[in-house]
């Protein structure tokens, strides 16, 4: 264990845990769009900056991938940390303005007149989808491509991956609402992906619950009861509730 001060609370945490895990068991927040509790920290928004004093020196770091250090002194919201994620929004803004989450953050900081302007991209580059579908997921359907500024997240060669098994984990943790997921008529689409997969039926209900290839992905790496497969989780929670009714009655 180590002893560290955030915002003037000295606490005790394992070493080498980040500074945003910490401050989060603290109750204070600091601001990220690329950071997941479940995922690799990859500490590319820089929106969790924070200033870190160390022997007596004071830097800018991310929060996300800073590790807890013996007798470091954090400042979550120092004049210095607020004027660089000034920075950081208007540098967002510059890119992707419409996105209503980079917006809700520039009103909280009082950004009004981006001095970058304001561009119409919808993707950020935070690469939590990438990072979801290779960590979590394995699937890795998705990855960057390119550099510079035509740097991009997308399929290989931008066409269908047959890796894609539709389970829309990228879709949820899209901070920006960049990767649109629609199931229409028994398909799941992707419209990002260039992606459509058929969706299963329930064999109770006849409801679609879930694309074909994310249940028989699973399928292939778990060993489950079949009636998981067959059956969407409404009626599978209904039977188990009857079942354990019916056990009441015996
Ligand atoms: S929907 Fe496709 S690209 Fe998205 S996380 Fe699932 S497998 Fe990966």
């Amino acid at each position: 264990m180590v002893s560290l001060t955030i915002d003037g609370n000295v606490v005790q945490a394992e070493e080498r845990t980040p500074l945003i895990k910490i401050a989060e068991k603290l109750g204070i927040r600091i601001p990220t769009l690329c950071y997941h509790p479940a995922l690799e920290p990859y500490g590319t928004c820089r929106l969790c900056t924070v200033e870190v004093v160390k022997k007596g020196r004071a830097r800018l770091v991310t929060a996300c991938n800073y590790p807890a250090e013996e007798g470091i002194v954090v400042h979550t919201k120092s004049e210095r940390v607020i004027k660089a994620r000034k920075l950081i929004i208007e540098l967002l803004l510059s890119r992707c303005s419409k996105a209503k989450v980079i917006q809700e953050l520039a009103e909280e900081y009082g950004v009004k007149e981006p001095r970058f302007g304001e561009g119409d991209e919808d993707c950020i580059l935070c690469g939590l989808c990438v990072r979801v579908c290779s960590e979590i997921v394995g699937a890795n359907a998705i990855s960057f491509t390119s550099r510079g500024i035509d740097r991009e997240v997308s399929t290989p060669f931008h066409i269908a991956s047959e890796e894609c098994i539709g389970c829309g984990a990228c879709a949820y943790l899209c901070p920006t609402d960049a990767i649109k997921l629609e199931d229409i008529k028994g398909t799941r689409k992707i419209e990002r992906w260039d992606t459509s997969r058929p969706l299963q039926r329930c064999s109770i209900c006849g409801n679609y619950f879930a694309p074909v290839a994310q249940l028989e992905y699973i399928k292939n790496r778990l060993n489950l009861p079949e009636e998981i497969f067959q059956n969407c989780p409404n009626c599978r929670r209904k039977s188990y509730a009857e079942q354990v009714a019916a056990l009441g009655h015996i």
